[in-house]
């Protein structure tokens, strides 16, 4: 079994740290924690790394990939610097979006073989708006153990500090890219109740903000989490045009990553929805659509842009 060096040097962080960088681990192999999960072959872990700061790394994702035989990384050389700054050194196999379904035989040949093998991604969990779905799925129809090892990951930490309701939400990944396509996923989700999470990059935050602020207006909360666990880590909250006005004031609070969330829908908003869903499907039956959603935004209450976009979301 293969035991982390451990105590080599960290170098210069790829992650900007918010606190300087102290080492995390002790000279020698990391302490083990009897748990039948953490040790043994025929495992794949799903193994969760930093979205910033190198110390957010657990010390059982660290003794796992110390003793992994293969990890699976969606881009080996940015893994190649995690391990590195943590004194590893183990075999890599790259798996990401372009080649993970021609992966995953090699990779469940290795499971079989007896070995241990980790999935990681760039940063955060894997599978969350990053690449291991194919690959734990088949793992798991093939019978074979996957395991997670729990940690980072963007839009959980994001929503722990927005104040923002989170006994439920719903994490819509990244929005589309093109503006028209962005508008008419943000209607579908116009009378949904739950805090809505999104993930963005810095090339679209500005434009994303604007068409939410376009769609909500003004009367919802939204925050957005830049940068966490980095350096420029920063929480703005306010309505969707006080955040559009903001990034707009100062281009570097467009710069880094985001996760975007937006307050859900009063409760009575969803409500109108359904029952405006309920008149339009009737009175389609009879009127043209135009027709129909006009007379059940009016008579429900919703918006008849909602009306339209569930109506064709079906
Ligand atoms: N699997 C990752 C996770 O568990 O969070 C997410 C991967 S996804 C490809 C990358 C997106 O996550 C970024 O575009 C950004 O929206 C969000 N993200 C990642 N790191 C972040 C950070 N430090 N601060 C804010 N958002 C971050």
């Amino acid at each position: 079994m293969r035991r982390c060096r451990g105590g080599g040097s960290i170098g210069r962080p790829f992650w900007t740290p918010l606190q300087p960088q102290r080492r995390c681990v002790p000279a020698g192999p990391p302490p083990r924690t009897p748990h039948p999960a953490s040790i043994g072959a025929l495992i794949l872990h799903v193994i969760a790394t930093p979205i910033g700061n190198l110390d957010d790394l657990s010390p059982r994702a660290l003794q796992c990939l110390a003793e992994a035989d293969l990890v699976c990384a969606e881009d080996t050389r940015h893994t190649q610097q995690l391990l590195a700054a943590k004194g590893l050194k183990r075999p890599m196999l790259a798996l990401h979006e372009h080649n993970e379904s021609a992966q995953v035989e090699t990779v469940l040949a290795r499971l079989r073989a007896g070995e241990s093998v980790a999935l990681v991604s760039d940063a955060g969990t894997p599978l969350i708006s990053d690449p291991g779905f194919r690959l734990v799925q088949a793992a798991r129809a093939a019978g074979l153990k996957v395991s997670p090892v729990p940690g980072p990951c963007a839009a959980i930490a994001a929503l722990s500090v927005a104040g923002l309701p989170s006994d439920r939400f719903a994490f819509e990944g990244f929005l589309p890219a093109k503006s028209g396509a962005r508008r008419e996923r943000l209607q579908g989700l116009l009378g949904e109740p739950r805090t809505l999470v999104f993930y963005e990059s810095s090339h679209r935050i500005l434009e994303c903000l604007e068409d939410a602020a376009a769609v909500f207006g003004d009367a919802r909360r939204a925050v957005i989490a830049r940068e966490l666990t980095k350096l420029f880590e920063t929480v703005l909250d306010g309505s969707l045009p006080q955040l559009v006005a903001t990034l707009r004031a100062d281009p570097n609070q467009q710069r880094g990553e985001f996760v975007l969330m937006i307050e859900g829908a009063p409760a009575d908003a969803d409500a109108a929805l359904r029952e405006g869903q309920r008149i339009f499907a009737v009175l389609r039956e009879h009127l043209p659509a135009s027709k129909a959603a006009k007379l059940a935004a009016e008579l429900s209450g919703a918006p008849r842009k909602a009306l339209y976009a569930a109506v064709s979301a079906e």
